[in-house]
Parts: structure tokens; C-alpha cells; sequence
């Protein structure tokens, strides 16, 4: 089958520079990279761009709190993201950031055809205002109670629990995040996006309930429904105006012909894609007017179930009355939970992305379990340790690279290296095994990654099958049978050939380690299903990858060096001479829980080399456990009946084995003169559970 040759245009979402990626943004970019990694190999043009998110007034202070300008922090910042991006293999064009030349013309040529449209209002409002601190106050500074579900705790412009975006004067008890102060009410004037103009409500009600140009629903099931209750039905006039100025001090860019107004972050945020396309077409010598004004280029966006709003209504309404094309589709993925707990914004999970490349885990690996558990819909992914290392060690090696280490050395030390024939019947018997490659392409198309999975690990389970009935390893000692051994070896390792390419996309470090040993083979998804020629070489047998030990999995788990402690246990000094710590007052003191704790029980935990579980009693607290790790220093046996000094109020910490409620303090050195021993915190004799250290 020839496929007409698509031109694509595709993003991740654009990270905030304000931090390094999470878990959650290195699922997204895999994601969108497994889908960009298949198009491609399908013979289509794909230009996969994304940039730093670097505007607004969060990046602002807190530059401002380190002593840089805004630009020296977001540099910062972009200068720590290809170690992450190469460490996951996310094949992008380019990586842009939104202050950006490009995206000052482009977000500034945007506006002036919307005021062109009649689209934009100007309107004095009230706006809150910190009087401690003496500015306008972001709505990033205010807090307070959703308005839609109550939730408390939320920011002044959108809600993390129920995804409803509003303006901070509708927070309910509302107060100052910068100094807790409650917030004054100030007029100021800003610009607004009418999106409640008729013209907007009609295009949005079009534009969200169409289909693609293949005929699939431009947005999911469950965003449409989302995007309906905002637009409040089918009768529309529920979407309010959209308020797009902040006044200065702002850290974004200029509104043309309003001094002293800068356009909010979230407009310039989006047109960042656009811009981060422009710097990659111009790098490339490609035309970026006329790319994006191409009826056969198809925009996709990949983003996070929380960024819907402005990626469904505002982002396709401005680049609609911009007179540009809008997105062909905008597919959203749910969060990702480690095992069973939701991420936190500000904690994070248990997984650095980091950390997991520092300890030299196969990224494969971890695009592999992604892969496995994502699919179409807006369903949040749990990363289970355990279910991780069973999955990585039954399907990659015990099925996939089980094969070829079973059959491919017969073909390197007994035939020279060269493939004979095949078994045309054993091949037939594999094809039915899965659905084959055009469905699988569809499953591929559609994000459906958790169940090409599945086809695939079914059609490997056909081939060790075979290779499990046919034993080669016994065939090989009889000499009599070679052109059996040559035949049933030459199958095995065709399958595998398919089996690689299929999940190409996926593992492409292993893809490549694997199709290096077949020479210059075809990659394209056109060679799947298609045999090899008797007499193709095959090289020898090469490492492609190992099982997935629980112990460096634990240390997943574990702090890295550089953020100091091990879990369960007071902070070590980083450096060999610890450097003072800077003063705290007494209520930063004072907000430590700390308590006398008895040891009631300890015990090894079996994975792990480090960690002790200590049972607490803490008197009038009741029962805690603490997972700590004491392991080299001591043995479970020796701590029971010892009293020990518990940080009672430190948050719960989710580990492999379990929850840890709490630290135990204890002094160490990391200079070898003094030893690396770690020793317990004691209380005098007559401390009791319960009582409070101060
Ligand atoms: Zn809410």
C-alpha cells in the first residue's frame, strides 16, 4: 500500500521556565515522539518543535529572588534541558524559548489582526493589588477558593481541581501569596480578547465538534465534553472575555500602541509554537509563511489534561480571527501518578527524570512502560515500580531479546552470518498471531500505544513458542540436521527483524543496537512483514539490553547525592567542610515537629541494601513508620528498645515499599577523615515517647 506523504507540524506543550522537567513533561514528550518517530517512518514530514515557556510574572520573581534579570534565569533554565531531552532520545527539530524575537513580531502581528477584527476591547477593571508589597498582584500571588467547585488553595486563574479558568476577583477569600496580606481592589486598564463576540462563539462551537481530515473527532470524547460545558452548550454565551494585558513591572512582551501594557503569558505562551517553527524554518532554509499557510500541513499539539482551555478555546479562536490555519487535532493525555499517589505541583513524585539517567537506566525502558500504559484517552498513567520491573523483564528481554540471543549465534558461528530460507509455514502461523501491520499503523496513528503493545508482545509470544518447540539448541548438535538449524534460526530471526521495527518507535536505542546486527537493512514501516533473502548477513550477537535490577529501581527511589539525604534519615553535609547554613528565625525552627520516638520493631527491608523499617511509638502521636536508611550502620536487632528523635511533621513520603511517615535525625560526615558511619540521634535517659524536642 502507498501512503499519499503527509506534512506535519507537531508540538509538546511548552514547559515553564522555572524549573527542570518532571516525570510528567518527559511522558508527554515520549509520547508525542513515539507518534513523531512513527509518522516518520512511514515515509511523512514531521517538524517536531518546542520551546521554553519564559514570560510572566512567576519567572520575574523569582529571578528576582536569586539576583538575576529574568533572561539570565530562563537561560539558565534552557541550558539544562538537552541533557534530559537527548537522555530520553526525543528526536526534536528544535528547541526555541518564547522570548524570542520571533515571537515578539509573531504574538504582536496576532494582536493587531484581532484589533483589526474589531476583537479586542479595552476596559478599565478592578484588579487586586498587594498593598505590603506594593504592586499588581499576578494571578499566579493569588489565592483563594475556587468559585466553580470550592476547592481551596487555588491560583487566581484557574482551578487544578476542576480545570475551570476564571479571573482572581471572582476567588473566594481571596489573599496574597507574596506576603499573605488580603489583597486591595485597584483600577487599572487592560485589554480583552472578545471572545464572547458571536462571531467567536460560533466558530468555537464549529471548530470543536469537527472531524479531522480523517475523519476521526478533532478533539477526544471527553475534552469535546469539556469544551461544550465552557461554551455552555449548544446555546452558547458562557465564555467571557478574555482579559490578555498585565500592567508593568511585566517579564513579557509589549502590546503595540499601549505603553506600560505587556500581553498576559498565556497569549504569547501558544504563539510560541508558531515562533518556535519560524526559528527552525529559518534555520533550515525552509519558507515558515508558507509552511504554516499550507492547506496540506496538519497542526498537532500534544498536551496535559490541565491546559485544555486555552488549547481548545482561546488558542484556535486567535489564530482562526488571526486569518491562520488552526490545529488539525489537539491530543490530551491524563497525569502521572507513582503508584497510586498524585503528583504535586510543588513535591513532584518519587521520580526524577534526572536521577533515572544518572543511574544509567535504559531510557528504553522507561519509553517502553510509558508506552505500555498510555492510550487515547485522558486517563492518568501510574508508574508502579514493580509493575515496571516485571514488564521490562518479561516483554523487552524475556520475549523480544530472548529471540535473538537464542538464534542469532547459531546463524553467526555455523553459516558464515548468512540467513537461508525460511519456514513459510511457521511464518504464517506468527502473521496470525497479531493483526498485522496496517492495523497496527491505525493503533499507532491514534495513540493507542498500550495496545500496539500487546500485538506485538503476542506476535513475540509466536516466536519463542516456535523457537521453544523447535529447540535449536538440540538441533545444533546433530550435524545432520545444519540446513534445519540454518532454516528455523533464519525464521526466528526474520520475526525478530519485524518485531524491532514494530516497536521502533518505542525503543529506538534498542532499535538501533538491534538493527545494526542485520547490516544495512530497510527501516521503513514497508519492510515489515517482508523476508529477508537467503544469503543476507547477519552479525554476531551484540549486547541490547539487561533486565531491570529491583535494586537500581530502589535507588530510583532513593535521594540523589546532590539533594543530600538518604531517605529516612537527616541530611548529610554535601561537601567534605559543610558550609554553615544561613540563619533561620525561631519560627522557621519552631515549625519542626520534633518528638522523642522508642524504637518498637525494625526490621530489614529485603530489596533494599539501605533502608531499615523502624516501627515508632510516639506516644499521645501513636504509631509511625519511618523507612530509613541506617542499613550499613546498623542491624534491625540492635535498635529495638532505643529511643530515638522523629521529624513528626514532615510530609509522608511514598516509597517502594511502602509509606514513610516521618525522619529519624542522625549526624554523618561525608569527609573520609571522619568516616562515612552514621550515628543515631539519642535523647538523655527519662525521655519519653511522645515528648516534644525543642
Ligand atoms: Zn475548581
Amino acid at each position: 500500500m502507498t501512503l499519499a506523504p503527509r506534512k506535519l507540524f507537531v508540538t509538546t506543550a511548552l514547559p515553564y521556565a522555572n524549573g527542570a522537567f518532571h516525570i510528567g513533561h518527559i511522558m508527554e514528550y515520549i509520547q508525542a515522539d513515539v507518534w513523531v518517530r512513527f509518522q516518520r517512518m512511514r515515509g511523512h514530514t514531521v517538524h517536531f518543535v518546542c520551546a521554553d515557556d519564559a514570560h510572566g510574572a512567576p519567572i520575574m520573581i523569582a529571578a528576582d529572588k536569586v539576583g538575576k534579570t529574568p533572561q539570565e534565569f530562563v537561560a539558565g533554565i534552557a541550558a539544562g534541558r538537552r541533557t534530559y531531552l537527548d537522555g530520553f532520545a526525543i528526536a526534536f527539530d528544535h528547541w526555541h524559548s518564547t522570548d524570542s524575537p520571533e515571537n515578539v513580531e509573531l504574538s504582536q502581528s496576532i494582536y493587531r489582526a484581532l484589533r483589526a477584527e474589531g476583537l479586542i476591547d479595552v476596559r478599565e477593571i478592578e484588579q487586586f493589588y498587594d498593598p505590603v508589597k506594593g504592586m499588581f498582584l499576578p494571578d499566579r500571588y493569588i489565592k483563594g477558593e475556587c468559585p466553580v467547585c470550592a476547592a481551596k488553595d487555588q491560583y487566581g486563574d484557574s482551578c487544578e481541581s476542576c480545570g475551570a479558568v476564571y479571573s482572581a476577583t471572582e476567588l473566594r477569600n481571596p489573599f496574597s501569596a507574596l506576603s499573605g496580606a488580603a489583597p486591595e481592589l485597584r483600577r487599572s486598564e487592560h485589554y480583552f480578547f472578545r471572545l464572547s463576540d458571536p462571531r467567536c462563539v460560533a466558530f468555537l462551537q464549529d471548530w470543536t465538534r469537527q472531524s479531522d481530515r480523517r475523519g476521526e473527532a478533532r478533539l477526544q470524547p471527553e475534552v469535546l465534553a469539556k469544551a461544550q460545558e465552557w461554551l455552555g452548550g449548544p446555546e452558547g454565551g458562557k465564555l467571557a472575555d478574555w482579559d490578555i494585558s498585565r500592567d508593568a513591572p511585566y517579564f513579557g512582551i509589549e502590546i503595540p500602541d499601549a505603553p506600560g501594557k505587556y500581553f498576559y503569558v498565556w497569549l504569547d505562551a501558544p504563539v510560541g509554537y508558531l515562533a518556535s517553527l519560524k526559528a527552525y524554518c529559518n534555520k533550515s532554509g525552509l519558507d515558515f509563511e508558507a509552511l504554516v499557510a499550507d492547506p496540506e500541513v496538519e497542526q498537532f499539539h500534544f498536551i496535559g489534561k490541565d491546559i485544555i482551555y486555552f488549547h481548545v478555546l482561546f488558542w484556535p479562536a486567535m489564530l482562526h480571527f488571526a486569518g491562520r490555519k488552526t490545529p488539525e487535532r489537539v491530543n490530551v493525555h491524563g497525569f502521572i501518578n507513582v503508584s497510586g499517589e498524585k503528583m504535586s505541583k510543588s513535591r513532584g513524585t518519587g521520580i526524577s527524570p534526572l536521577r533515572y539517567l544518572e543511574l544509567g537506566l535504559d531510557p528504553d525502558w522507561l519509553r517502553y512502560y510509558l508506552a505500555a500504559k498510555l492510550n487515547s484517552k485522558v486517563e492518568d498513567v501510574d508508574f508502579n515500580p514493580d509493575d515496571f520491573i516485571a514488564r521490562i523483564n518479561s516483554d523487552l528481554v524475556g520475549k523480544l531479546v530472548n529471540i535473538a540471543s537464542r538464534c542469532s549465534n547459531f546463524l553467526t558461528r555455523r553459516f558464515d552470518g548468512k540467513l537461508g530460507a525460511t519456514d513459510t509455514a511457521a511464518l504464517a502461523t506468527f502473521a496470525g498471531s497479531w493483526s498485522g501491520p496496517d492495523a497496527l499503523a491505525e493503533l499507532y496513528e491514534r495513540r493507542d500505544s498500550g495496545k500496539v503493545v500487546r500485538e506485538v508482545m503476542q506476535y513475540a509470544d509466536a516466536v519463542n513458542q516456535y523457537v521453544d518447540a523447535r529447540k535449536p539448541w538440540e538441533i545444533a548438535k546433530d550435524p545432520a540436521r545444519e540446513g534445519e538449524l540454518q532454516m528455523v534460526c533464519s525464521t526466528a530471526m526474520t520475526a525478530f527483524r519485524d518485531l524491532v521495527l514494530l516497536l521502533s518507535p518505542i525503543i529506538p536505542g534498542l532499535t538501533e543496537r538491534a538493527l545494526a546486527q542485520f547490516g544495512a537493512a530497510e527501516r521503513g514501516w514497508a519492510a515489515i512483514g517482508s523476508p529477508l533473502p537467503p544469503g543476507h548477513q547477519v552479525a554476531p550477537y551484540q549486547h541490547l539490553t539487561t533486565r531491570v535490577e529491583a535494586k537500581s529501581i530502589d535507588a530510583l527511589f532513593d535521594m540523589p547525592a546532590s539533594a543530600k539525604a538518604a531517605p529516612g534519615t537527616a541530611p548529610k553535609a554535601a561537601a567534605t567542610t559543610p558550609a554553615p547554613r544561613p540563619t533561620v528565625s525561631i519560627d522557621d525552627f519552631a515549625a519542626l515537629d520534633l518528638r522523642v520516638a522508642l524504637v518498637s520493631a525494625a526490621e530489614a527491608v529485603a530489596e533494599s541494601r539501605k533502608l531499615i523499617r523502624l516501627t515508632l511509638d510516639v506516644g499521645a502521636l501513636g504509631t509511625r513508620t519511618v523507612f530509613s536508611g541506617i542499613r550499613s550502620a546498623y542491624e534491625p536487632e540492635q535498635l529495638v528498645g532505643r529511643h530515638v528523635i522523629l521529624v513528626a511533621n514532615l510530609a509522608p513520603r511514598k516509597m517502594k515499599f511502602g509509606v514513610s511517615e516521618g525522619m529519624v535525625l542522625s549526624a554523618g560526615s561525608d569527609d573520609p577523615a571522619q568516616g562515612n558511619g552514621i550515628y543515631l540521634l539519642e535523647p538523655g535517659a527519662g525521655a519519653k515517647p511522645g515528648m516534644k524536642v525543642s
